[in-house]
């Protein structure tokens, strides 16, 4: 049976790391969220950024606008939010109303408050290698392996799923570490052929319990990045735990795998915004 990976308890280490960190500053990080509408996912998201933020001791404000707000006025908030002298890190709540250009969104937001690693100037450092701020859930799954010392260097790392919050930022990431790294997504043929022959894999597609047994190789390090409700209210991720559990040599739980890791980037990056806003 593979090692069952306790993210919540490496985040609650980076928690107690960054308050530690914040007690050294003379100053407070300020993080503003963006949220246009009432999304109720995106509203325990927020809760949760929150409640992180006030334990370690990062002032923390929401800034809400109706589901119908105007682009100018998502634009207008965010240069407000830009200008304050106060405010160090700036978020704009995912997903945004269609009607929102979220790259226009993003994009106005200062590239020293942008706690996400959206903006394409922090983007193209990433992607240099010479990232300020990284991007939540792939720094967090980084994080995860390095506290786990378990190396990428040499490794396969095969990555489903291509969204720009999570496998195309950490496909760079894991480059940097020397990794091999293949992507995969919705056109990708023989998936399960390509997936077994991972030593690490990661998936984050949304397909609750999708990649099963035969998608794994025999001590692979499986990161399961998916959050999916069933009706009966549980959550679970995008790999049918259980069944994999006896092939793997290491495995991220859904809940408490890498969830509370992205919360712990973003306090690292609120503490990394503030010092580049006194820089
Ligand atoms: P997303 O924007 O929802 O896109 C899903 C990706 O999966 C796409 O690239 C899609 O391919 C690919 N995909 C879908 N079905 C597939 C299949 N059958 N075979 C291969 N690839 C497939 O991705 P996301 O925003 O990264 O979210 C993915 C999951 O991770 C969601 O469950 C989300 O809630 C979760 N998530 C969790 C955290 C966390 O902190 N724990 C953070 C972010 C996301 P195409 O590009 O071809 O459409």
């Amino acid at each position: 049976m593979g090692d069952i990976i306790n993210g919540k308890a490496h985040a609650k280490n980076i928690h107690e790391e960054v308050k530690a960190r914040l007690a050294t500053i003379e100053g407070t990080p300020h993080l503003a969220v963006v949220l246009v509408g009432d999304n109720p996912a995106s509203k325990v998201y927020i809760e949760m950024k929150q409640k992180a933020c006030e334990e370690v001791g990062i002032n923390f404000s929401l800034h809400t606008l109706p589901q119908e707000a105007t682009q100018r006025e998502v634009l207008t908030t965010i240069d407000r939010l830009n200008a304050s002298s106060q405010v160090t890190g700036i978020l704009v709540q995912q997903p945004l109303p269609p009607h929102i250009d979220k790259h226009n969104c993003v994009s106005k937001i200062h590239p020293s408050k942008d706690v996400d690693c959206l903006h394409p100037y922090n983007v193209g450092l990433l992607i240099a290698g010479k990232g300020n701020v990284l991007p939540g859930t792939p720094a967090g799954i980084i994080n995860l392996l390095d506290r786990e010392n378990i190396s990428l260097e040499g490794k396969h790392v095969v990555i489903v799923g291509r969204s720009d919050i999570v496998g195309k930022p950490l496909a760079f990431m894991a480059l940097e570490r020397n990794a091999t790294v293949t992507v995969c997504h919705s056109f990708t043929q023989n998936l399960a052929e390509i997936c077994s022959t991972a030593d690490i894999l990661v998936v984050a597609i949304g397909k609750a319990g999708f990649i099963t047994s035969k998608y794994v190789k025999e001590g692979a390090v499986v990161i399961d990045v998916g959050v999916n409700r069933l009706e009966s209210g549980k959550v679970v991720g995008d790999v049918d735990f259980e069944t994999v559990l006896d092939k793997v040599s290491y495995i991220t739980p859904v809940p408490k795998g890498v969830g509370p890791m992205t919360v712990a980037t973003l306090l690292e990056n609120c503490l990394r915004a503030w010092e580049l806003n006194h820089e």
